[in-house]
Order: C-alpha cells, then sequence, then structure tokens
C-alpha cells in the first residue's frame, strides 16, 4: 500500500464537521472524513467535497490508515457519550504518540477524563473549543486547543491556518493542559449569555422606556457598533431591529415568543463560578433571565395581578439623545465588569486545576471568528499583553477609565429603569459587583455576628480592635445573649 496522504482526519459530518473539513481543504490539507452513518460520507463526497483534496473513509479502520504519522484526528460530534464512543473504537488501531481532538462541545470535567486515561495509553488528547457556528467552521472559526502539551507542535499549523485571523493574528493559540481549552470555550459561552442579556435590556429600555420604533432602536445600534461596542452581537442586533415580516411589512422581532431556550454552556459557567467561590454574578443573572423568560404563562397571569410602574404610552424622556448616550456608556459599563468576571474565574480555575493558561491568548482567540467578537476586545488582549498577570482587568488604566467615564451615565441608566419598573438583571447586578468590589467595608461583620450568634460560627476581629476578648487572628466565639 502506497504511503498515506491525509493530514488530519475528522470524524462527524454533520454541519461542523463538513464545514471544518471544507475551511482545511481550502488550506492545502488533505482530509480523511468519516461518520458514523456511513451514507453521508458518500454524499459528502459526491456533493461539497467533491474535487477537493478530501478523502472519505468508511470504516474507522480505513480512516486511521489513511493518515500520516502521528496521526491527528478531530471528533466533531454530539457530545457526550459518542464522543467517548469514538475514542473506544479508535484505541485499537493507534500508536503511542497519535494525537484525539475532541473539538465538540464537551463539558470541561470529561475532557480531563480523557486526557488522563488517553495519557496513560500514550495518546495525546486535545479539547478544543470551537466558536462561531456554521459560518465561522467554514470560513474562520475562533480555536481554543488545551490538553496534552506535545500535540501542539503537530497541530498548531493546521489549526492556525484554519482559524479566523484579527489583523493577522490567528484566533488560536494553545491554552493550556488538560480540559482548560473545553474550559475556556465554556466560560466564552457563559460571557456570550451576558452580552446577549445585556442587550436585550438595552433594547427593552429603549422600547418600553423610550417608546422607540424598532426602526429607531435598530438606528441606534447601528450607530453603536461604530463606536467602542462594535462587536458581532450589536452587528446583528442591528440586522434584526431592521428585518421586518415579509407578510406584512411589520417588525418581525416583535412576534417572536418571549421565551428563552439554553443549551447549558452558560448553567455550567455559573455553577462554576460557584463551585470555585467566584463571583461572576452577571453571567448568573443572564442565564436565570433565561430561566424567567421560559415562565411564560405565569408571568402573563402574574402581569394582570401585580402592580408596579408601568410606562404610559408617552415615553418620560425628553432629552433622547442623553438617554441613548447614559445608555450606551451602561452597556459599555457592565460588559467591561461581565469580561472582568469571566477573567476572575479564568484565573481561579488555572488556581484551582492546577493550569497555566494563557491570558492575552485567550482575549485574542475571542477577538474574531467567535460570536463574542468585538473591537472591546483588542483592548482586552492590549491590557494582558502588556501585563500578563495583571490581577483584575477593571485595574488596567484603560479601563479603569472607561468605567469610571461610562459611570454617571450607567447609574441614570439602572435609576430609569427601576423607576419605570423595567427589569435590568444584567445591569444592575453589574454595577452592584462594582460596588461592592470597590468597598473596602461590606456588611459581612454583621453576617459573621449572625452565625456566630446562631450556629456558633466564629469570626475573626478587625486589626486595630483586639482586646482581651477579641485576641488577634483567632476564631472567637461570643455568648450574644448571655444565657448559659
Ligand atoms: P450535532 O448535531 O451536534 O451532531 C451530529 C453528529 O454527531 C453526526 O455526525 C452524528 O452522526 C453524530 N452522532 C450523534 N449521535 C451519535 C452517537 N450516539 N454515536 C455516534 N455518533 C453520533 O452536529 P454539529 O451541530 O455539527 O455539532 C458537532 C459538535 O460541535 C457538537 O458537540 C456541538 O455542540 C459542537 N458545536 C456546534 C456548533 C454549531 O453552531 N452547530 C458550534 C460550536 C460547537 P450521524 O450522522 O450518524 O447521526
Amino acid at each position: 500500500m502506497s504511503a498515506p496522504t491525509g493530514d488530519i482526519g475528522l470524524i462527524g459530518l454533520a454541519v461542523m464537521g463538513q464545514n471544518l473539513i471544507l475551511n482545511a481543504a481550502d488550506h492545502g490539507f488533505t482530509v480523511v472524513a468519516y461518520n458514523r452513518t456511513v451514507d453521508k460520507v458518500d454524499k459528502f463526497l459526491a456533493n461539497e467535497a467533491k474535487g477537493k483534496s478530501i478523502i472519505g473513509a468508511h470504516s474507522i479502520e480505513e480512516l486511521v490508515a489513511n493518515l500520516k504519522r502521528p496521526r491527528r484526528i478531530i471528533i466533531l460530534v454530539k457530545a457526550g457519550s459518542p464522543v467517548d464512543a469514538f475514542i473506544e473504537q479508535l484505541l485499537p488501531h493507534l500508536e503511542k504518540g497519535d494525537i484525539i481532538i475532541d473539538g465538540g462541545n464537551s463539558h470541561f470535567p470529561d475532557s480531563n477524563r480523557r486526557y488522563a486515561d488517553l495519557k496513560e495509553q500514550g495518546i495525546l488528547f486535545v479539547g478544543s473549543g470551537v466558536s462561531g457556528g456554521e459560518e465561522g467552521a467554514r470560513y474562520g472559526p475562533s480555536l481554543m486547543p488545551g490538553g496534552h502539551v506535545d500535540a501542539w507542535p503537530h497541530i498548531k499549523d493546521i489549526f492556525q491556518s484554519i482559524a479566523a485571523k484579527t489583523d493577522g493574528e490567528p484566533c488560536c493559540d494553545w491554552v493550556g493542559e488538560a480540559g482548560s481549552g473545553h474550559y475556556v470555550k465554556m466560560v466564552h459561552n457563559g460571557i456570550e449569555y451576558g452580552d446577549m442579556q445585556l442587550i436585550c435590556e438595552a433594547y427593552d429600555i429603549l422600547k418600553r422606556i423610550g417608546k422607540f420604533s424598532n426602526k429607531e432602536i435598530g438606528d441606534v445600534f447601528a450607530k453603536w457598533n461604530k463606536g467602542v461596542l462594535d462587536s458581532f452581537l450589536i452587528e446583528i442586533t442591528r440586522d434584526i431591529l431592521y428585518f421586518n415580516d415579509p407578510t406584512d411589512g411589520k417588525p418581525l422581532l416583535e412576534k417572536i415568543l418571549d421565551s428563552a431556550g439554553q443549551k447549558g454552556t452558560g448553567k455550567w459557567t455559573a455553577i462554576n463560578a460557584l463551585d470555585l467561590g467566584m463571583p461572576v454574578t452577571l453571567i448568573g443573572e443572564a442565564v436565570f433571565s433565561r430561566c424567567l423568560s421560559a415562565l411564560k404563562s405565569e408571568r402573563v397571569r402574574a402581569s394582570t395581578i401585580l402592580d408596579g410602574p408601568t410606562v404610559s404610552d408617552k415615553s418620560p424622556i425628553t432629552d433622547r439623545e442623553q438617554f441613548v448616550d447614559d445608555l450606551e456608556q451602561a452597556l459599555y459599563a457592565s460588559k467591561i465588569i461581565s469580561y472582568a468576571q469571566g477573567f476572575m474565574l479564568i484565573n481561579e480555575a488555572a488556581k484551582e486545576y492546577g493550569w497555566k493558561l494563557n491570558n492575552p491568548a485567550i482575549a485574542l482567540m475571542w477577538r474574531g471568528g467567535c460570536i463574542i467578537r468585538s473591537v472591546f476586545l483588542g483592548e482586552i488582549t492590549s491590557a494582558y499583553k502588556e501585563n500578563p498577570d495583571l490581577e483584575n482587568l477593571l485595574f488596567h488604566p484603560f479601563f479603569h477609565n472607561a468605567i469610571t467615564k461610562a459611570q454617571s451615565g450607567w447609574r441614570a441608566t439602572i435609576g430609569k429603569a427601576v423607576q419605570y419598573g423595567v427589569p435590568v438583571p444584567a445591569f444592575t447586578t453589574a454595577l452592584s459587583f462594582y460596588d461592592g468590589y470597590r468597598s473596602a467595608q461590606l456588611p459581612a461583620n454583621l453576617l459573621q455576628a449572625q452565625r456566630d450568634y446562631f450556629g456558633a460560627h466564629t469570626f475573626k476581629v478587625l486589626p486595630g480592635e483586639e482586646n482581651e476578648l477579641l485576641k488577634k487572628d483567632e476564631w472567637i466565639h461570643i455568648n450574644w445573649t448571655g444565657r448559659g
């Protein structure tokens, strides 16, 4: 048999897999394609893959036999047990040093487990976040690979060639050990939840308080997309707001049922933040907001029972320009908080799981190709390039100044929303986090006292307040009632 010519194999010919194969073939790589339902291999070869450097495989054996060594195989199938099933099927045909890459939306503990199991068998496992949807996979996704570092030199060229480029730099770099690639992708998705919720709140304020038409709101987003908020999500929101139902010419958006779905990656981020004790409040609120939206029939009933302020048909806003500028600042400041929280979580995870993560590279990977891509991420990349060990994004002069300038508009916007009864959970939690984070003193002294009162949970004394009863560095319990 002649020497194998396949540069990389890919299992899973659904939309993501097919597009990633076509992308790799366009960049000069020979890809070997396989799918559980083998018919799809032939259909793909006869249609989209025709004339391209793509080899079809009708079995795992054939897939492996067509690959150069070390074999590089991407699995891009439904996350969960199908990934384990394919790993099991591949193992008898692989040699030490071969590379298995899981490009699906796997949960990072699964990637940690697969990394450890395969390491024992001499197989290099990589869990790679892939973002950007179908379009990204086809023309340049954001790729976040992590796992066995020895795999990186063998996959770097392919990964960086097919990834999106921003200012000539690929939106793909090595993330770190074990499941860290999928971890970073999970936080990316959580941040995506937060960005989307903030945009929804801005739309709601313009609609309910400002009484703007959809076209007018679209114009606001179009303007914002030329400034500090310039991003994919602002751009698509503009397009959505301009879109009219072709059957009657009315805004299509207003006909969509206001009950949000979710696949779980935002929830994973929020759960992990709770596990690690990190106040990633904005993503948490974004997940809960989707949950609240899903209680549609209950909300409809509650709207006829529960009282609160509402805005009449006429907007109370007199200075529309100031109103929109304040809202832009509220959105910008809240977004800064969300990314600061996201990086706090990533840094804590690195400590907790023993990963050495590359913060500037993470920001760069999100800069293009993915759903949260934005000009703003360019500023985060610069901040971390300048100081990879930056304690908190808010301490960097650029973000410190930005949030200082944004504050009056941020507070004014939230004030109006509260006054007129428009829910803004993400805006408010961002501001509460900011005010809490900049408070040297929080009311947790009272909380500690309460815990000690009812549960003898003990407390420590503030420096300078020590005495005979309140001893320095000791856990103290007080008999608060004087009863024995
Ligand atoms: P998908 O609908 O998630 O999965 C379909 C693929 O999985 C098919 O190849 C299917 O094979 C295979 N599969 C399903 N159940 C299987 C099982 N029990 N055993 C073996 N194979 C099984 O496809 P996708 O949307 O292209 O996504 C692929 C991966 O990328 C997923 O993990 C997804 O979460 C992730 N992802 C998707 C997007 C996106 O925008 N769609 C973006 C980023 C990441 P058959 O053809 O034989 O059924």
